[in-house]
């Protein structure tokens, strides 16, 4: 095989794995490697193979779209909102198949839909469904989209059909830097995809669902099941939830399911598609001149509401960062009812236009408050949202960091109460009944300050305060008593270090072993771990360089607090050793064979450095196998990996 074809082929493999199965196993810069290298191969010979990653990028601007007529016609569905007209479609499926046929159940996706040709196993065309009939070319657009194969093994005529999406995540990212925002998901799909440009397609980097398939030139038409596993096998990005429903109740539990967990998903969704998963059913029912009679979405209220803003107040967190938070009319939003959401900062409020007395465009976020997308609507009262210069809680005059205020005050109440919720947090002390009610009267009855403060409070101190009788008292004494040996990673995480959440406190526990060694761990340590990055590396030397912090620590020490050191499992192969994964592994994924390690004692680096003494270097391991080659670090690889752990 040539070099360029086995570029190829890695380089699909890799891309395979990140986009379509969102595991990794390589990072961007040995993917950027080989990508490189690729690229010079192919303008040296002269020849770009039709599945070369290198066809996927955002080419020139077309001048207009190409309009296509599709091979089958897609269809839309038919849509129920009530329990009533689903019940009704249950009834009129039963009444032709009889009792005991089975359904699918699936999210149903709010973006744009797309329609992928395929011919001799090769990837001809995508378009766009249009009237279902006929539809626009958008292949230069959906190239630049990486969940779905060039490469098929099917040889005959294919359409594929799946839904273009923004994740909420990529678009919050995208808009904050963006000089224009987008607001509303769904409209930046179809954006994305119906956009002239293709490299803008490729800025907003959408991604595709695949669910169905549209034509099949040679073989039986396929029940819904054999249609998802035919797109899973052939590499097309699908949704992980499927569910085949046996009865009626299966369905409707199923809804239940999607219902619930559309609130947490990164995408957005308006309801859930359930179909006949039968292929003779499906023939037997047929089409109406719109709908196939064997399918039926079932929507969900929208995710998406307008609604007027009513003011503004500034809410300071435990680092004295002020958010700006928008007091909103009451609205009903994706099944509660909504009267607050967050505007980031005050450039944020600027970009969004945001005004008092406007309306705005809300969306349902995976956080508890939702998310100000934009204005909509101005009104003759609405007025300007003013940047403060003072903090509104303490008066002292505000820092401005970036895009954000701060206020200095490190007596300030909000961010003390804020600093003594998280510390007593679950996944921090796990102080059980302390709130930030009681950090509040804590702070303003008993001059409760700092962390230490509250492992010298004793019962007759709080006899006088509201709402505290004897058993409540007995209750917040001891388990601020029983925080005293709170776990290593835990109180790393508690006290607080800005950009420090419980993966990265994690790391540290593991890698320091103690407080002490913590504190004076260099830059260089720090950024070698696989969850620090440039700026917590450096947040964590200053939070350890600043002399209040360090009082504090040891005023805690004083009063108690010993946190203890997670043991290390002693013995085992990889004790002693700091280790760095890199290639693929055939039997393993990164993050157990990670797992494996740390278990056996080991601690995993994400880069190569001085302080590596291993390397488990899988398939295809690029930069960093040079690296520890040069440093002259030990490699080992996957079988000798599976000898020591004793697999082999
Ligand atoms: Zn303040």
């Amino acid at each position: 095989m040539s070099r360029q074809r086995e570029l190829t082929d890695i380089l699909n493999k890799w891309a395979y794995e990140y986009y379509v199965l969102d595991a990794p196993t390589v990072s961007d810069k040995e993917y950027d490697a080989f990508y490189d290298e690729l690229k010079k191969l192919e303008a040296e010979s002269g020849e770009v193979y039709p599945d070369s990653p290198t066809r996927r990028v955002g080419g020139e601007p077309i001048k207009a779209f190409v309009q296509y007529n599709h091979i089958a016609r897609l269809y839309s569905l038919d849509k129920s909102v009530t329990c009533e007209e689903l019940q009704a479609f249950l009834t009129r499926v039963s009444k032709v198949a009889g009792g005991g046929t089975e359904y699918t159940a699936e999210y149903k996706f709010d973006g744009l839909t797309v329609c992928l040709t395929y011919e001799n196993g090769e990837f001809l065309r995508a378009t766009t469904r249009g009237n279902g009939v006929v539809g626009e070319d958008v292949t230069a657009q959906v190239l630049t989209i990486k969940s779905y194969p060039m490469r098929i093994s099917y040889k005959g005529t294919l359409e594929v059909r799946g839904e273009a999406v923004i994740r909420l995540s990529v678009l919050k990212k995208y808009n904050e830097t963006a000089a224009e925002p987008l607001k509303n998901a769904r409209n930046a799909a179809a954006g994305a995809i119906r956009n002239l440009d293709p490299r803008v397609t490729a800025e907003r980097r959408p991604d595709i669902y695949f669910y169905d398939i549209n034509y099949l030139s040679d073989g039986e038409p396929l029940s819904q099941e054999q249609a998802h596993d035919f797109l899973v096998k052939e590499g097309f990005k699908v949704f992980p939830y499927f569910r085949i429903c046996r009865s009626e109740e299966e369905v409707l539990a199923a809804i239940d399911e999607i219902e619930v967990g559309r609130k947490t998903l990164d995408v957005l969704t308006d309801g859930a598609v359930i179909k006949v998963n039968d292929a003779a059913v499906r023939e037997a029912m047929g089409y109406t001149d719109k709908f196939p009679r064997w399918a039926m979405a079932y929507k969900f209220e929208a995710e998406e509401v307008t609604t007027k803003v009513v003011g503004v107040v500034w809410q300071v967190g435990r680092t004295g960062k002020l958010t700006p938070l928008a007091q909103l009319e009451p609205v009903e939003l994706a099944g509660a009812t909504v009267r607050k959401a967050t505007l980031n900062n005050y450039g944020d409020i600027l970009r969004k236009d945001v005004k008092i007395g406007s309306r705005v465009l809300i969306r349902r976020s995976n956080e508890v408050i939702p998310e100000i997308l934009g204005a909509t609507e101005h009104t003759d009262d609405s007025r300007e949202i003013e940047k403060p210069t003072v903090c509104p809680a303490c008066g002292t005059p505000l820092n401005e960091v970036g895009a954000h205020l701060f206020c200095p005050n490190r007596g300030c109440r909000p961010r003390i109460a804020a600093k003594l919720d998280h510390y007593a947090g679950k996944n921090a002390m796990d102080i059980e009944g302390f709130s930030e009610s009681t950090a509040y009267l804590l702070i303003d009855k008993k001059n409760v300050r700092a962390f230490s403060d509250l492992y010298r409070l004793k019962a007759e101190d709080l006899k006088d305060l509201e709402g505290f009788k004897a058993k409540k008292i007995n209750n917040l004494l001891s388990a601020i008593e029983k925080s005293k040996t709170p776990e290593l990673d835990a109180f790393i995480y508690a006290i607080g270090i800005d950009g420090i959440g419980r993966v990265a406190a994690r790391d540290l526990a593991k890698r320091f072993k103690g407080m002490e060694e913590l504190k004076k761990a260099a830059y260089d340590d720090l950024i070698a771990l696989e969850n620090i990055g440039d700026i917590t590396a450096n947040n964590v030397v200053a939070y350890f360089a600043d002399g209040e912090n360090l009082r504090e620590l040891d005023a805690l020490a004083e009063v108690g607090v010993t946190p203890r050191a997670e043991e290390a499992p002693k013995g085992g192969v990889f004790e002693g050793e700091s280790v760095v994964l890199t290639g693929s592994l055939a039997h393993y994924k990164r993050s157990e064979a990670q797992k494996i390690v740390e278990s056996l004692g080991g601690v995993c680096q994400s880069a190569v450095t001085a302080k590596t003494t291993l390397v488990l270097a899988g398939e295809d391991a690029g930069s960093k196998l040079e690296k520890a080659q040069k440093l002259g670090v030990r490699i080992i690889d996957e079988a000798e990996f599976e000898r020591l752990i004793g697999k082999n």
